[in-house]
């Protein structure tokens, strides 16, 4: 043998404990919180822990693992040289109290980050604090409150939105102090009467997802522009549905004063289960001086965090958002590129449409005509058979794809809402459909107690939310 076993208290290479060579950091543990006898933790050999975390991560189901068109979500591929990036120790070992000199490449991320995102979105201004879409609204809440309030403007209690609105839409204006005004869709799209009546001198904003969640593009985006601002108000675009039109259009095209970006969707970042994610806020001329500190802008050939805002909302997010999420989406961006961007888009419209044909050979899909990204299907017509949106769901699950998004959105009785992303191949597309058909045709008994080949058989929705058990340790009390 060549190399002596390392000590234990020396580090294996001498870069995880220096990230900045001039400066090496030197961490010495205060002597009451050193350890004082042994730990009391199983001993294993490491092949049994191995074979353990391997199994562990069999388990479950991911973008990795096979198709996954949960609608709304757009679950893609996330790059790997990405995620080899964002866990360099440079990346991954940043401590936020650090000084602008020595993460003057970190700002300069972030500080392209927002120029690239205010480019896509036709915006002016771009703050990367929010953690998630719905954090992402929640800001624009509160930047549409204190726009209004900077104008004396303080009867504005009131927030619209069509019925096709995703759930975190009436809970963020809820949560910023809004009440909030539902309105009925015509054909799939926002009825321009019902707007007209609800919009009033009490109108503080109107929000919209486009393409909406029934993957139709609002055709008259700018006419609803014209009118919410005639009333005094401002437009929210919930930007969750930006890859049908990256390169295409953008909101600032339609007349958006605000929009929020889910780069762990859009972006090709992992997320599901609950983050990491984040949902950078961009807005038009007149609202950037109240976005959240700190800014980064770039002062010559330096790149400074600025807090001197007066009319800021404060801030959203400990210390300035969540940078491995930025730094993966920065890479989606660059590797991409403004032509790539938009043949995502393309390619991402194609697969849905041609999924769509496809699956209307099983399913109704209401509201004819051309989709976006993402396209609803209804089971509703199986209804009687007994075979419910559910059932299907869980029965793809064993024959390795993943449940589109179901029973949402609301306004489709028995929805399933397919999102195929611009990944998938047309062989991919083609045995989706296959297998829908194939499972549609089943015993509704079958179906209706899949899955059968997953590691977690069906589980029972309502222990799930009232009764969930989040350990190892909390399963094993439970069953003794
Ligand atoms: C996902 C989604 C959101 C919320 O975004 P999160 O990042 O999950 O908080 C809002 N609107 C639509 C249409 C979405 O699909």
């Amino acid at each position: 043998m060549r190399y002596r076993q390392a000590r234990h208290d020396e580090p294996l290479i001498m870069d995880l404990a220096n990230i900045c060579e001039d400066e090496p950091i030197t961490i010495k543990l205060p002597e009451h919180l050193a350890r004082k006898g042994g730990l009391n933790i199983p001993t294993l050999q490491e092949s049994e822990v191995v074979r353990h975390y391997t199994v562990l991560s069999q388990m479950n189901f991911g973008v990795d693992s096979g198709f996954y068109p949960l609608g709304s979500c757009t679950m893609k591929y996330n790059l790997k040289i990405s995620e080899e990036i964002a866990n360099m120790v440079k990346a991954s070992m940043l401590h936020p109290d650090q000084p602008e000199a020595m993460i003057q490449g970190t700002l300069q991320v972030m500080h392209e980050l927002q120029e690239m995102l205010c480019e896509i979105g036709g915006m002016d201004a771009v703050t990367l604090q929010p953690a998630a879409g719905a954090h992402g609204e929640f800001t624009g809440m509160l930047i549409t409150k204190a726009y209004h309030k900077k104008r004396n403007d303080d009867q504005r209690t009131e927030v619209i939105m069509p019925d096709s609105a995703h759930g975190t839409n009436p809970a963020s204006a809820a949560m910023a102090g809004y009440d909030v005004i539902t309105i009925p869709s015509k054909d799939g799209m926002v009825n321009l009467e019902a707007l007209e009546s609800a919009l009033s001198e009490k109108t503080a904003a109107f929000m919209l997802t486009n393409p909406n969640t029934l993957g139709i593009f609002e055709t008259d985006a700018v006419k609803i522009a014209s009118m919410v601002h005639d009333a005094g108000a401002l437009m929210y675009y919930d930007g969750a549905n930006f890859n049908a039109i990256m390169g295409k259009t953008s909101p600032g095209k339609m007349g958006f004063d605000i929009v929020h970006f889910n780069l762990h969707k859009t972006f090709g970042t992992p997320h599901g289960g609950g983050g990491p994610g984040a949902g950078p806020v961009g807005v038009v001329k007149r609202l950037e001086s109240f976005l959240p500190i700190p800014v980064v802008e770039k002062e010559g050939s330096v790149f400074k965090l600025r807090y001197d805002r007066p009319d800021t909302i404060g801030k959203v997010q400990g210390y300035y958002g969540n940078w491995g999420v930025m730094l993966r989406a920065y890479i989606f961006i660059r590797l991409h590129g403004g032509d790539g961007l938009r043949q995502i888009s393309e390619r991402a419209v194609l697969n849905a449409n041609y999924l769509m044909k496809k699956v209307e050979a099983t399913m109704d899909v209401p509201y004819p005509g051309l989709k976006k990204h993402e396209f609803v299907a209804s089971a509703s017509c199986m209804k009687d058979r007994g075979i419910r949106a559910l059932h299907i769901g869980k029965r793809l699950l064993d024959f390795g794809f993943h449940s589109p998004t179901v029973y949402f959105p609301m306004l489709v009785e028995e929805a399933l809402m397919i999102e195929p992303t611009e990944n998938a191949s047309k062989a991919t597309l083609d045995a989706y459909a296959d297998t829908i058909a194939s499972v549609c045709a089943e015993e509704p008994d079958i179906l209706a107690g899949a899955p059968y080949n997953t590691s977690v058989r069906q589980i029972s929705e309502k222990e799930a939310a009232k009764n969930l058990i989040l350990s190892y340790k909390m399963m094993m009390e439970k069953e003794s």
